[in-house]
Order: C-alpha cells, then sequence, then structure tokens
C-alpha cells in the first residue's frame, strides 16, 4: 500500500495497487500547475486510489476539455488527476508521495514545451509530445 498527503497534511489518500507508465511531463500546463520544470506523474487504476482524509478540501480544475486536475484548496498541492474520456485511470502526481512507488519515470514527454532554463540531464527516451503508440 502506498500513502500520499498534500502540503497541509488536510488531505490524505492511499493507493492499494501497482503504478504504471510513470514519467516525467515537460508540457506548459504541468509546468504552471506545480511551479516546476516538469510534473512527475504515474497512472492509478481509479479502484486502486481512495482518499483517507480531507477529499472535501480537493478541488477540481479543468485545464484541458475532459481533464480535470484536484488540488488541497488550503495549501495548493496537487494531488489527483482525473479524465472525462478515461473514467478507470487517474493521473497521481508522484510529488505528493509519502512512500517509495517503486516505480521509476521512464521517459520525458512534451519536450516540446520544455522550460527554457531547465536541461534534461539523463540519459531516458524523450519525447516531443507523446511517444508514438
Ligand atoms: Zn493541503
Ligand atoms: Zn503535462
Amino acid at each position: 500500500m502506498l500513502r500520499g498527503s498534500c502540503l497541509c497534511g488536510g488531505v490524505r489518500y492511499e493507493v492499494v495497487g501497482p503504478l504504471a507508465g510513470a514519467l516525467n511531463c515537460h508540457c506548459s500546463m504541468c509546468r504552471k500547475a506545480h511551479g516546476a520544470a516538469f510534473r512527475s506523474r504515474a497512472g492509478v487504476r481509479a479502484k486502486d486510489f481512495r482518499w483517507t482524509q480531507g477529499e472535501e478540501l480537493v478541488t477540481w480544475y479543468e485545464t484541458s476539455p475532459g481533464t480535470h486536475r484536484g488540488f488541497c484548496r488550503v495549501c495548493g498541492a496537487k494531488l489527483l488527476s482525473r479524465f472525462d474520456f478515461e473514467a478507470k485511470w487517474y493521473g497521481l502526481p508522484q510529488g505528493e508521495l509519502d512512500d517509495d512507488p517503486g516505480v521509476r519515470p521512464g521517459m520525458h514527454v512534451f519536450v516540446a514545451y520544455k522550460a527554457p532554463w531547465f536541461e534534461i540531464s539523463d540519459n531516458l527516451p524523450q519525447h516531443l509530445e507523446w511517444p508514438p503508440q
């Protein structure tokens, strides 16, 4: 079991299944949402995720049609993304995890929109947008 929480500790969650598809996203929405060079995120099955505290503090912002990013309304920490077009999976920002998920980011995506002040210095594959299917 994995646990995560927001910066103020008001919101807590548990994940009871494996994470999948961990990656670093350099798109401008992720950069702005997280105030960082990129967002590290993984996929989690909706059935494996549950809020354990403070769900009422989670506020949703629709960053693009059908994609809703949930954050703590007290501290602003980014907690979860959900998708109108794919209800079985959530997007989980790894920065809010309190436990080691085991998985590591396997690629960089949306590198075409990368911050000019940040250099990618690892050897992971880089994709201009999504990787080819
Ligand atoms: Zn909070
Ligand atoms: Zn992104």
